[in-house]
């Protein structure tokens, strides 16, 4: 079954104690959500443990816990990082792998990707798989091709079983992350329906039909509507839009 997801990723921005309290600000509104949808939030490492805690004492409640990274490794001698089980113990649902900041500035590649994705799988977690392509690729109509590598080089070892019920993929065009230029409807579409294609091609129309591709770039209030009304796009991961309460539940209220 499709889900409709919201995702905040907080990056490096939020104090154990402002991630509780913008939590809590979210929590306080009640959050209408149909059986098919999910909201989650992903804080940095530090403030996991807080917002779980937070999460955990609302019964019945409408968030779930993600983290923005995860080790390859599953323990031992590796200073500054964090594994999987590490991560369930806090109550860790969705993991995001492949974000563009990780690829581009900490030089993470399609090989080391491909072992993140298998490491949140081997815990029951979920991968939210990021690809997308930056400007000059764009410029030169070049996304379909760049973007196709990215799944194949990380995705194309997994079976159409995980595909179909544990994988999320974002699309998220470099040039629209933290930059205030979205990709417009249409091409956010586009891209969407490329994607679906590939993992029907190489998975079969089952795992087509039940996978959630979200749209990850400048997402607000105000676009966020057009958007998610697009056949293809099944929610969005949003950066600085979800640093507020306000903001990030004016998006949510656009899942429909
Ligand atoms: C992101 O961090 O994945 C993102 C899409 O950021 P923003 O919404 O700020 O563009």
């Amino acid at each position: 079954m499709r889900k409709k997801i919201v995702a905040g990723n907080w990056k490096m921005n939020l104090t154990p104690e402002q991630g509780v309290s913008l939590v809590n600000d979210i929590l306080k509104e009640k959050i209408e959500l149909k059986y098919n949808q999910a909201v989650v939030v992903f804080p940095p490492f530090t403030g996991i443990a807080g917002v779980s805690k937070s999460i955990e004492e609302i019964e019945n409640t409408k968030l779930s816990l993600g983290a923005q990274n995860i080790s390859d490794k599953s323990s031992g001698a590796y200073t500054g990082e964090v594994s999987a089980e590490m991560l369930v113990s806090l109550n860790v649902r969705y993991v995001i792998v492949g974000h563009s900041e990780r690829r581009q500035i900490f030089g993470e590649s399609h090989e080391l990707l491909q072992k993140k994705v298998d490491a949140v799988l081997s815990s029951k977690m979920i991968p939210i798989f990021c690809c997308g392509e930056p400007l000059e690729i764009r410029e030169q109509d070049g996304q379909n091709d760049y973007v196709k590598k990215q799944i194949e080089e990380s995705l194309y070892h997994l079976n159409s079983e995980t595909v179909s019920s544990n994988l999320v993929i974002a699309y998220e065009p470099i040039w629209a992350i933290g930059t205030g230029r979205t990709a417009t409807a249409d091409q956010a579409e586009d891209m969407h329906a490329y994607i679906r294609i590939l993992i029907e091609e190489k998975w079969g129309s089952d795992a087509a039909e039940n996978i959630s591709i979200l749209y990850g770039g400048s997402v607000k209030p105000d676009n966020a509507e057009e958007l998610f009304a697009k056949e293809n796009v099944d929610g969005g991961l949003i950066g600085g839009a979800a640093l507020q309460a306000d903001s990030f539940l004016g998006i949510i209220d656009k899942m429909n």
